[in-house]
């Protein structure tokens, strides 16, 4: 079988190797993986710029979705549809880009029965974080057609978060640096585009107000932007850092606006939770799937469209399908 592998000489590397499937390690479930997908933790581990992987030869790739071989576990039997994502599956263990992977029976969830592998993949960590975090906004009492902002709107989580937002009936506003993509992300359901421009750069604590919630993927000076400029009671779900981890803002928003900051956390979600937003994300509509640009790749582009996602410069959804060659 065929898997990336990451080495470390002077320097990480990534390449391509065929290996014996008894070389695996020992797990309680093996999963023939039907596709992966390549999210912004991974295009820092395969290009050694983050210091996601540790211990080497290791193999990258936080999510897989694919078909049980054999179980050793009485939660799972072979020919089981199979979802993987988080519990440090690409980080501490070894990941999904590889044609078959052995991990433990408590780290997966159920393929929901109306949702095929290459469509759960298409959500993935990315899918499944929207989720998480419109569950923490609703949960915190974002009432029903509220206005809503996504940041890094044309991201693998923020192009998600829009769609299943207008999907939902609320008034979404998509913040991209792509002038190029405004198209695209009203086609997913944004109903106005905020310039990247608008919002990153030096901001009062307190601003006008906007904004009723948001899902925000980008931190930093963004992050700081969008608290300044959220409605009284207003809520934000914090999700990335693709635009760096400070946060300069002040107290203000929280007091002066009673502003909610909610962190959103998609690694080690229990099994429960999970499964609740597997369900949710399985009875979306299919022409949400359709409409999700996706480039599918082999493993010999993953360093290449790794490069691409960290210098900004891809959309949507990158789905790995371990069969291309
Ligand atoms: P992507 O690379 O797909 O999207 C990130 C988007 O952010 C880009 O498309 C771009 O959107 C915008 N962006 C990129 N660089 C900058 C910058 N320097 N300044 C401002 N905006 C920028 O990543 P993902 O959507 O997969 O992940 C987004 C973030 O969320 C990452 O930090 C990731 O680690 C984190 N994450 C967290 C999870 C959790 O559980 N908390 C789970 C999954 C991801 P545009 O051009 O449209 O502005």
């Amino acid at each position: 079988m065929a898997r990336v592998v990451m080495l470390r000489d002077q320097e990480p590397r990534c390449q391509i190797e065929e290996i014996d499937a008894n070389d695996l390690p020992e797990r309680s479930v093996s999963v023939d993986i039907d596709y992966s997908d390549l999210n912004y933790k991974d295009a820092l581990a395969v290009t050694g710029k983050g210091k996601i992987v540790r211990d080497y030869p290791f193999v990258p790739g936080i999510d897989f979705a694919g078909t049980v071989r054999e179980s050793r576990s009485d939660h799972y039997a072979a020919g089981d549809k199979v979802i993987l994502t988080g519990w440090g599956v690409g980080e501490r263990h070894w990941g999904g880009f590889a044609e078959t992977m052995n991990v433990d029976a408590d780290w997966l969830v159920p393929c929901p029965d109306d949702l095929s592998t290459r469509d759960a993949m298409l959500l993935g960590t990315a899918g499944l974080t929207a989720m998480l975090s419109v569950i923490q906004l609703e949960q915190a009492g974002l009432a029903a057609g509220g206005k809503v902002l996504v940041t890094g709107a044309t991201g693998g989580v923020g192009s998600w978060a829009v769609q299943m937002l207008a999907q939902l009936g609320y008034d979404v506003e998509a913040v991209t640096g792509k002038a190029e993509q405004h198209h695209w992300l009203e086609e997913l359901g944004a109903s106005q585009i905020v310039p990247r421009s608008e919002l990153d750069g030096d901001t009062r604590p307190l601003e006008k107000g906007r904004w009723d919630a948001a899902v925000d993927t980008v931190g930093g000076q963004m992050l700081a932007g969008v608290l300044a400029r959220m409605n009284y009671q207003g809520r934000v779900a914090a999700v990335g850092l693709a635009g760096g981890t400070d946060l300069p803002t002040t107290v203000m928003p929280f007091i002066l606006r009673g502003v909610s900051l909610l962190g959103v956390e998609s690694v080690m979600a229990p099994f429960e939770q999970r499964q609740a937003a597997w369900q949710r994300l399985a009875s979306l509509p299919r022409d949400l799937f359709t409409r999700m640009q996706t480039e599918e790749i082999g493993f010999d582009q993953v360093v290449e469209q790794a490069e691409a996602m960290l210098a900004g410069k891809t959309y949507g959804r990158v789905l790995i399908n371990p069969q291309q060659r």
